[in-house]
């Protein structure tokens, strides 16, 4: 018998996004720009929303998704994570499903079955499964209720993340011209917004730009000096909780997870040369273990929803700010505090340099890439508010923030025209052919068998910079190549050279102001560091601390009886408002933000009976 193509998704279609925004999710009011999208879709338009992670996309297609009659198509890159998603949302008793070549046959078969009767709300596929002739043809007769486009800058070509099969998904414009399509992203800059535009017929839609803010997050840069102690310190800063850190190779992250271990830290490592079965269990354990750290390559990370990752590290400097903003940005998704460190040194920058030369890619994008990484080494060194220099990257703007390194020890300049003459002359002298070891060996007079060797004790510039140390001599080199008074060698053999901005100074024509030293900034930076990003910061008291843990616990228990990650109960932030006005009765829950009604159903003894056994037990202690 053939479906009834009239057969509503959603019986209560009626309801308003308000009444499911508060009764689904849980939340009093929409944030931002979410009711200005969710009322055009609802009213049948399209939308493109550019708006940072964390702020809450995926309601701007949920709540349209339950409000109009029919089912949500949900297109989304990683497999592995849309598993998350449909989790989450039916532990908000919203009927979704999951379509993918990676589960087993019985689910495709039961999620296909629900979509025939109408039973969904909202189908998540991936790319590749959409674009068969065969699906597309059998949603023709389906009722739809839109087009989710999700990670959506995947389709272009100009964006960081290009992924072809998505470049298929215009056709949904010529197939379905009357379901809404909404594209969403985080991070696209403007060719890459009218790229996403132009492909999937978005001209009489709406763009919705929600800034690239993302205020939760600390940003923090130290130069490396001892690579792995610095990231030590700062991760055992951050308590025990949950944090990314990205290397460059492959071999790195391994190792750097098992050194990890070995300091105590539960890490694993995750690149795309592990066995996929290993890179999934890893993944998994990410999302569902307290307090783990994943050893990275750029490999890990689109999709990753989860919400509660506390730290972002890069052992290794990203290609780009873009990359950067988009790695940094998987830390605090929740929206409560999270810290990050990119450590980075000259050798670093040397190593990207020829990588994109040994690439082989056109002349005119090894240019752009050069650049790039130039607006990367810029960032680092700035004196400035980093977020400032983050957002005006991507045509944003913004005051000092008072949240990054630079605003709370705010490095000291001095007149460093003399030190940059010395730099520059021992630079020429020795024939632009070394690297800054060399360079600062011939500065400090140290007699090495390379400066013997080379004649150069014999240069006047032999010595001539004793009165600062080894590493601020690396601090000075490292600011003069980020000012473009020297440059590291394209080829990346990490020689520098001077550039046409050298000989005015050289001249004594033009001053050079530079950072103080790094020793004090270091000691700054981690004392700044050490504030740490778990949500028990932001509870001031012992006690306080205590029932959050306590909640935590509960919430673990929950989990692992459910086998879903923790986070999928209830979010951090969640907890801390239960912790701030300990709710006495389920009507008192129910008004904390994320407490929907089925979460008060299924959760609300629990975590009530969690929070009188707290209580009792602390008057016990302190009757005692
Ligand atoms: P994005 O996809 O933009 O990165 P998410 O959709 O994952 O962000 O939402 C980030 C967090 O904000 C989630 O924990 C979500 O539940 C929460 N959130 C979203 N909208 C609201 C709202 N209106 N009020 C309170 N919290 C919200
Ligand atoms: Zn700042």
């Amino acid at each position: 018998m053939p479906q009834d193509m009239t057969t509503l998704a959603n019986p209560d279609s009626a309801l308003e996004p308000l009444t499911i925004l508060r009764q689904t999710f849980g939340y009093s009011s929409f944030r931002g720009l979410q009711s200005e999208v969710v009322d055009q879709i609802c009213a049948g338009g399209h939308a493109l929303v550019v708006m940072p992670t964390g702020s809450g996309k995926s309601l701007c297609y949920q709540i349209p998704a339950i409000a109009r009659p029919g089912t949500a198509i949900v297109v989304s890159p990683l497999i592995a994570l849309m598993q998350d998603q449909v989790a989450a949302l039916q532990e908000l008793d919203v009927r979704a499903a999951a379509l993918n070549s990676a589960q087993p046959p019985d689910e495709s078969r039961e999620a296909l079955q629900a979509l025939h009767e109408g039973r969904l709300d909202m189908l998540y596929v991936a790319p590749e499964r959409l674009m068969m002739d065969s699906f597309l043809q059998m949603l023709k007769s389906r009722r739809l209720a839109l087009f989710a486009i999700d990670e959506a800058h995947c389709i272009s070509e100009w964006g960081h993340d290009f992924r072809p099969e998505y470049r298929r998904l215009g056709v949904l414009a010529e197939l379905f011209p009357e379901i809404p399509r909404v594209a969403l992203t985080a991070t696209a800059d403007a060719p890459t917004r009218q790229d996403i535009v132009t492909r999937l017929s978005l001209q009489e839609g709406r763009i919705f730009l929600g800034g690239f803010d993302r205020p939760n997050i600390r940003y923090g840069v130290q130069p490396k000096s001892s690579g792995r102690r610095q990231l030590l310190d700062f991760i055992k800063a951050q308590g025990r909780e949950a944090g990314i850190v990205y290397c460059l190779s492959r071999a790195r992250t391994e190792e750097t997870a098992v050194w990890l271990r070995g300091e105590g830290i539960s890490a694993l490592p995750y690149h795309a040369g592990m066995p996929a079965e290993t890179r999934a269990r890893h993944q998994e354990r990410f999302l569902k273990e307290p307090g783990l750290v994943i050893a990275a390559t750029i490999a890990f990370g689109m999709g990753i929803d989860k919400p509660d990752v506390r730290f972002v590290a890069h052992l290794d400097p990203p290609r780009s700010l873009e990359s950067y903003y988009q790695e940094t940005g998987r830390a605090g998704r929740d929206g409560l505090p999270a810290e990050t460190l990119l450590l980075f040194g000259l050798q670093d920058i040397a190593q990207h340099r020829r990588m994109i030369e040994e690439s082989n890619a056109p002349a005119e994008r090894k240019r752009l890439e050069h650049r790039k990484l130039d607006a990367l080494l810029g960032y680092a060194e700035t004196t400035r508010c980093r977020r400032q220099v983050l957002l005006e990257y991507f045509g944003d703007s913004g005051e000092p923030c008072g949240n990054c390194d630079t605003c709370l020890s705010p490095p000291k300049s001095f007149d460093g025209t003399i030190a940059a003459q010395k730099a520059l002359s021992a630079v020429y002298r020795s024939g632009q052919r070394y690297g800054s070891a060399h360079i600062i060996d011939l500065l400090l007079g140290r007699g090495t068998e390379k400066i013997q060797a080379a004649g150069h004790d014999r240069l006047p510039t032999f010595g001539v910079g004793a009165e600062f140390s080894a590493s601020a001599w690396r601090s000075i080199l490292r600011q003069l190549v980020s000012l473009g008074l020297l440059e590291i060698d394209l080829a990346g053999y990490g020689s520098l050279r001077l550039t046409e901005k050298s000989r005015p100074v050289l001249r004594g024509e033009t001053q050079v102001a530079l950072r103080q030293e790094i020793g004090a900034r270091r000691k700054a930076g981690s004392a700044a560091a050490a504030r740490g990003a778990s949500a028990a910061h932001i509870l001031k008291s012992p006690r306080e601390q205590a029932l959050f843990e306590a909640l935590r616990e509960k919430r673990l228990e929950l989990a692992r009886q459910a086998n879903v990650p923790p986070y999928i109960i209830f979010h951090d932030a969640t907890l801390v408002e239960m912790v701030k006005a300990p709710p006495k009765s389920h009507a008192e829950l129910a008004l904390i933000p994320g407490v929907g009604v089925s979460k008060l159903e299924r959760y609300g003894d629990s975590f009530l009976e969690a929070i009188t056994a707290f209580s009792f037990n602390d008057e016990g202690d302190s009757a005692g």
